[in-house]
């Protein structure tokens, strides 16, 4: 295996085969990547079955926390320190080519690995428990009504220490064999965004509350990778 501070350490487990010049292990990259995120797909396999779950995450450091409820089938089993890959995955534009094989997507993708363990002491819960919130803007938690007992106890929180990880990133535009510019089809990169769209109080908000000074980020039309990642950043700010 090879690494160094800056990078995740390769091994056939995480090194790009197909394409390797797409491949990156840089902790920057594979980082900016994950914190671009709030939805991962977390792979893992019970009994020989192969699951893969969507859920939210977030990052702290080198570690990858997801929750759910203590009595999820997920949060059971990989608590009992499961291997686990969290992948995440930004679609950032269509390619439409030539032929068909040319056809592509440009994205941003990170696979991490490691083994799952679940959080058992409660105050380290009721810690995780504000940081998941913490993450959409520093200062969210303490504007909360405070996690009951009971809250704390449905709630089961997963942490993984990323062991290896692998980033993958193609930014290309269309790119046919040269005979193929000569076929008269239309071809074109269409990006594609996920947006924050118009924002809805809730129709039971008490007069007078308004969005937090924390949230200004947080504006219909902007792209959710760019909102999530300025976050992340005044959140790791916050906590460093
Ligand atoms: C939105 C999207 C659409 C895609 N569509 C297609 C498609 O239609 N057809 C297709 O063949 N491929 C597609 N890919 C690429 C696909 O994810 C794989 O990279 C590719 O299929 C090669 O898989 P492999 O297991 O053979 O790769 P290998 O290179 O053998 O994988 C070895 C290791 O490289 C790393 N790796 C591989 N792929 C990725 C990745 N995407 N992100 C991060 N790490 C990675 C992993 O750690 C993996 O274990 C798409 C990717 C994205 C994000």
């Amino acid at each position: 295996m090879s690494s160094s501070a800056e990078s995740y350490p390769i091994s056939k487990r995480n090194r790009v085969v197909r394409r390797p010049m797409r491949g990156h292990y840089d902790k920057a990259t594979v980082h900016g990547i994950l914190d671009a995120a709030l939805l991962c797909h977390i792979a893992y396999v019970i009994d020989g079955q192969p699951y893969c779950t969507p859920t939210s995450f977030w990052r702290e450091g080198g570690k990858l926390y997801w929750h759910g409820s203590s009595a999820s089938r997920m949060i059971r089993s990989q608590g009992a320190g499961l291997p686990v890959c969290l992948t995440v995955t930004h679609m950032d534009a269509i390619v439409l080519a030539r032929c068909g094989f040319n056809h592509s997507v440009n994205y941003r993708a990170v696979m991490a690995y490691g083994v799952a363990h679940l959080i058992s002491d409660p105050e380290e819960k009721a810690r995780l428990m504000d940081r998941f919130l913490e993450r959409f803007f520093p200062g969210r938690a303490s504007l909360m009504r405070r996690p009951t007992k009971q809250e704390i106890k449905a709630t089961s929180f997963i942490g993984m220490e990323i062991e290896q990880a692998s980033a993958k990133i193609r930014d290309l535009h269309v790119h046919d064999e040269e005979a193929d510019y000569a076929v008269p089809a239309w071809t074109a990169l269409l990006p594609v965004r996920t947006v924050l769209g118009k924002i809805e109080e809730c129709p039971r908000q008490l007069p007078g509350v308004r969005k937090p000074r924390g949230m200004k980020g947080y504006v219909a039309g902007r792209p959710m990778d760019e909102i999530f990642a300025e976050a992340y950043r005044a959140y790791e700010k916050a906590f460093d």
